[in-house]
C-alpha cells in the first residue's frame, strides 16, 4: 500500500453509521465500530455471525430474499426492518450492495436509523389531517374520508349514516365567559362524543362550535340510537369553568345513506336541515332527514310509529335446564320489524327509548303478549315460567303495573289459576335501573310479589353491587350477566367469581341462570360448577311471534 493510498477499513471504522460486509449466506465478514455497538457486541465477535440473528431476527425471510434477490439483480436495493432496542421500536432502512472479491461475492451494507424522520413524518401527518384544540379528525381531512365511506357503501352495498351535531347556545358562553371558556365546552363535548365512537366511526371537528359523526354500515334506525345517547350524554354532564357550573346541550342532525338520498352532497345539506330543524323546534334534540315521511320526524317518533304500527314484537328465547337440557322457562324480549322488514334488536333502541320515556309502553306491550301467550298455550303442566323484562321506567306508572295485574288475574282465572296460586311468570329486573333507589323499587314492585309474580335479578354482575337487592327483595333467580359467561372459558378468575355467585345463590336457596351461552363447552363448565339453567345460541335463539 502507498502512502497516499488510504486504509479503507480504517476509514468504514470511522463512519458514524453501522456498515458491515456479508458473505452470500448472510454470515458477517467485517463491520465498523458503529454496527459492533448497534449489536452491543465487539467486531471481533461478530464475524460469522448471521445479519439476521443479530438485527431482527423476526425478519429473517425479509433478509434472506434481499440477499436472494441481490445475487440474481446484482443490484444494490434497500429495505426496512424495526428492531426492540430497551423496549423501543428502531426503524431502519437496509441498503445493500454487491461486488466480487478474488471470485467472491460480498455483499455490503449500511442501516440507517429513520426512526426520528418516521416520527416527525406521523406528527406532521397528524397535525395536518387533525384538529389542534380537540385532537379530533379535521375538516378536510373528514372530507376525504367521507367520499371513502360513501364510495365503499355503493361498492358493498351497505348503509351509512351523518350526525351533523351542533353545541346549542355556544355564542353565548363565549360571550359572556370567553373563548377560554368555550374551547373547554369543546374540548369536552370532543372527549365525551369519541367515547361513544365505535373503532369504524369517525368523528370530526366541522369547523366552529360543529361536529360531524360519521357511521359506517349503520342505518337510520341504528343512527338514532347513537345519536339519542351522544344528546344525552352531553346533557348530563356538567361543565364546572371556575365558579360557574355550566349545564351544555347539543341538538343534532341525521341523514342516511341510502333510505335519505343516494348523494353524499344531498345528505349533508339535509343532516344540515334536520339540524336546522332541532333548533328551530327548540334545540337539545335530534331530528332525521326523511323524505319519505313528510320531512323531518324525530327519534320519539319513530318508537311511536312503530308501537301503533304493531311492528313492536315479543320475541321468545328458550331457558333450559342445564344437567337435563329440558325447557325451562322462556324470555320475552323486544324486537321492532323495520320498515324495510327487517327486524331489530330493540335493546339497540332502549337508551333513547328510556331517555324518551317511552320504556314503559314498550315493556307493557311485551309483557302482556308474552302473560297471555303463555297462559294460554298450556304451558302450566309443564311448569314451564315466562320471564318479562321490566324497567323503572314501567314501575314509575303504577296504572300500567295495575293493569298488568288486573289482565294477568283474569287470564289466570281462564286457565283455571287461582288467586292464591303462585303464577308461572317472572319479573326481570335489572340492578342498575334501581341504582340507590331500593325502597321506591320494593314498594313499587310490592303489587306485583303480593299477586305472586317471582322476580329474578338480570345481568347480575354486571358492575353494579346488587348483594343489597338479595338483602331487600324477595328474589328467586338470578341471572349470571353475559359478558361473565363469555370471560368465563379464558380467564379463571372470571371462572371463580362465578363460583361466588352460585354460593351466594345456593345458600339463599335460588336457581341460578346463564346467559349468552354459545357453546358446548362453556355449557359443560357451567354444568359442572352447579349452575342450574341456561339461555343462549347453544339451546335457540329468540323466535318472534307470529
Ligand atoms: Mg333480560
Amino acid at each position: 500500500m502507498s502512502q497516499q493510498e488510504p486504509d479503507l477499513k480504517k476509514i468504514i471504522t470511522t463512519i458514524p453509521v453501522p456498515v458491515f460486509y456479508q458473505d452470500t449466506r448472510g454470515l458477517i465478514l467485517g463491520c465498523n465500530s458503529a454496527f459492533a455497538l448497534l449489536v452491543g457486541q465487539s467486531a471481533e465477535q461478530v464475524i460469522g455471525c448471521s445479519f439476521s440473528e443479530l438485527i431482527s431476527p423476526d425478519a429473517r425471510d425479509l433478509h434472506q430474499h434481499a440477499d436472494e434477490q441481490i445475487l440474481r439483480n446484482r443490484k444494490r436495493l434497500k429495505y426496512y426492518v424495526t428492531t426492540h432496542q430497551k423496549g423501543r421500536e428502531i426503524h431502519y432502512v437496509v441498503r445493500k450492495d454487491i461486488f466480487k472479491q478474488d471470485d467472491y461475492d460480498v455483499i455490503v451494507g449500511v442501516l440507517i436509523d429513520i426512526t426520528q424522520q418516521e416520527e416527525a413524518e406521523r406528527r406532521l401527518h397528524h397535525q395536518a389531517t387533525h384538529d389542534a384544540l380537540t385532537g379530533l379528525t379535521n375538516r378536510h381531512e373528514m372530507q376525504g374520508i367521507l367520499k371513502n365511506t360513501d364510495a365503499n357503501a355503493r361498492r358493498y352495498e351497505r348503509p351509512y349514516s351523518i350526525l351533523l351535531i351542533d353545541m346549542d347556545r355556544f355564542k353565548m358562553i363565549n360571550d359572556n365567559l370567553g373563548h377560554g371558556a368555550g374551547d373547554i365546552v369543546l374540548r369536552t363535548f370532543a372527549e365525551i362524543a369519541d367515547n361513544l365512537r365505535r373503532e369504524s366511526d369517525t368523528l370530526a371537528r366541522w369547523g366552529g362550535e360543529e361536529f360531524i359523526f360519521l357511521l359506517p354500515n349503520t342505518d337510520s334506525f341504528h343512527a338514532a340510537n347513537v345519536a339519542e345517547r351522544v344528546r344525552s350524554a352531553i346533557d348530563e354532564k356538567t361543565i364546572q369553568i371556575g365558579e360557574q357550573a355550566l349545564n351544555i346541550t347539543v341538538s343534532i342532525g341525521v341523514a342516511s345513506y341510502p333510505e335519505d338520498s343516494d348523494k353524499l352532497e344531498d345528505l349533508l345539506s339535509m343532516a344540515d336541515a334536520a339540524l336546522f330543524e332541532a333548533k328551530r323546534s327548540g334545540r337539545n334534540r335530534v331530528m332525521f332527514s326523511n323524505k319519505n315521511d313528510s320531512g323531518i320526524f324525530s327519534i320519539g317518533t319513530q318508537m311511536q310509529r312503530a308501537l301503533e304500527e304493531g311492528r313492536l314484537k315479543a320475541a321468545y328465547q328458550p331457558i333450559v335446564d342445564l344437567q337435563t337440557r329440558e325447557l325451562r322457562a322462556e324470555e320475552a324480549l323486544a324486537r321492532i320489524i323495520l320498515k324495510d322488514g327487517k327486524v331489530s334488536d330493540a335493546e339497540a333502541f332502549i337508551q333513547a327509548a328510556s331517555d324518551l320515556q317511552l320504556s314503559h309502553k314498550i315493556d307493557h306491550l311485551i309483557t302482556s303478549r308474552a302473560i297471555k301467550r303463555h297462559l294460554t298455550e298450556s304451558r302450566i303442566e309443564d311448569k314451564v315460567q315466562m320471564f318479562v323484562n321490566i324497567s323503572a321506567d314501567l314501575l314509575r306508572h303504577p296504572e300500567l303495573t295495575d293493569d298488568l295485574i288486573r289482565f294477568t288475574g283474569e287470564t289466570c282465572r281462564a286457565c283455571g289459576i287461582t288467586d292464591e296460586d303462585v303464577k308461572p311468570i317472572v319479573i326481570e329486573i335489572t340492578e342498575r335501573e334501581f341504582l340507590g333507589n331500593i325502597h321506591n323499587a320494593r314498594e313499587a314492585l310490592d303489587p306485583l310479589i303480593q299477586f305472586g309474580l317471582k322476580i329474578a335479578i338480570d345481568d347480575f354482575g354486571s358492575g353494579y353491587s346488587s348483594f343489597q337487592y338479595l338483602a331487600d327483595l324477595p328474589v328467586s333467580y338470578l341471572k349470571i350477566e353475559g359478558t361473565l359467561i363469555k370471560r368465563m372459558r379464558n380467564e379463571p378468575k372470571v371462572k371463580r367469581i362465578i363460583q361466588g355467585i352460585r354460593d351466594v345463590a345456593k345458600d339463599l336457596e335460588l336457581i341460578t341462570i346463564a346467559e349468552h351461552i354459545e357453546d358446548e363447552e362453556t355449557a359443560q363448565a357451567l354444568t359442572e360448577l352447579g349452575i342450574d339453567w341456561g339461555q343462549g345460541y347453544l339451546f335457540g335463539r329468540a323466535e318472534i311471534e307470529d
